[in-house]
């Protein structure tokens, strides 16, 4: 189900002046860090995630600091019910310049052990509604000749993980989606990139527990775990007019981890 809750919606369906950015996976954690940075850079941003709390909190916080911000509670796993999203997001404001498809899980154990649902679920969220929410977002992109896409892997991503055999595969492909769309929407002045984190401090490495992370850091040349504004600083410049001539690149964000 699509639920839209407006902080400062744009009246009834007439088009915005501003440039409309989705943001999944913004009710927290990384999604909520780049959803606050879009808004403070004077984007109007669509937060999409499945807890209408946490989206009315995020929401909240952009309409105090003076941004615009609406909400729409969507289940990635649903895909068609994000299509649709997408679709009627372009349609209600007349435009969609920047989709950051930031939303992932994981459901690691190793490969000897993993089961098909488990290795389905994760390549079905962090993938396939990846793929899917490109392909509604190019049509009003190509009508503009303009549009930002942002797909968040991992260093997983790229170098693998043990226990992360769905998960790295996933931002794996990733890549790949990435590269080509890049390839195919060039001539449209279209950009799509990756930017691959690290070991950033969300939800999703709290499990770690913090004897893991301490043993982490030493090997991180920043010395540090990274913060959410730090990946989101990144998807921001990859979504300014000022990075209209980088596309198909993979944007490493790890504290040098990986170099
Ligand atoms: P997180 O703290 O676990 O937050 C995940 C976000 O995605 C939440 O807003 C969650 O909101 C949303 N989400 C999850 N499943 C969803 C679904 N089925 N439908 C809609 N929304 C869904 O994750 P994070 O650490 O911020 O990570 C964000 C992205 O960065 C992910 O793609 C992750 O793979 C990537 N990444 C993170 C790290 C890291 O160290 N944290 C490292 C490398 C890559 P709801 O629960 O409200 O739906």
């Amino acid at each position: 189900m699509i639920c839209m809750r407006g902080v400062h919606p744009p009246s009834g369906t007439s088009a915005i002046d501003k440039r409309v950015a989705i943001v999944t996976g913004a009710s927290r954690g990384i999604g909520r860090a780049i959803a606050l940075k879009l808004a403070q850079d004077g984007k109007h941003v669509m937060l999409v995630a499945r807890s209408q709390a946490g989206l009315d909190a995020v929401a909240a916080e952009i309409s105090a600091s003076g941004g615009s911000a609406e909400c729409s509670v969507c289940d990635l796993a649903d895909t068609a019910a994000f299509a649709a999203l997408v679709e009627n997001v372009a349609e209600k404001c007349g435009r969609l310049d920047i989709l950051v498809n930031n939303a992932g899980i994981t459901k690691d154990g190793l490969a000897m052990r993993m089961s098909d649902e488990d290795f389905d679920a994760v390549l079905h969220v962090n993938l396939k509604s990846v793929f899917v929410g490109c392909r509604a977002a190019l049509r009003p992109m190509m009508r503009a000749r303009f549009g930002r896409i942002i797909n968040l892997g991992s260093i997983s991503g790229i170098n693998g993980n043990a226990g992360q055999a769905n998960y790295s595969a996933s931002k794996a492909a990733l890549i790949g989606l990435s590269k080509t769309l890049a390839k195919e929407m060039g001539g449209k002045s279209i950009t799509c990139n990756v930017v691959a984190p690290g070991f950033i401090e969300t939800d999703m490495t709290e499990a770690l527990g913090a004897q893991i992370k301490e043993q982490i850091i030493p090997s991180i040349p920043l010395r540090r775990l990274g913060k959410p504004e730090d990946i989101a600083a990144a998807v921001a410049f990859l979504a300014s007019d000022d990075a209209g001539y980088l596309t198909g690149q993979v944007i490493v964000v790890d504290g040098g981890l990986s170099c």
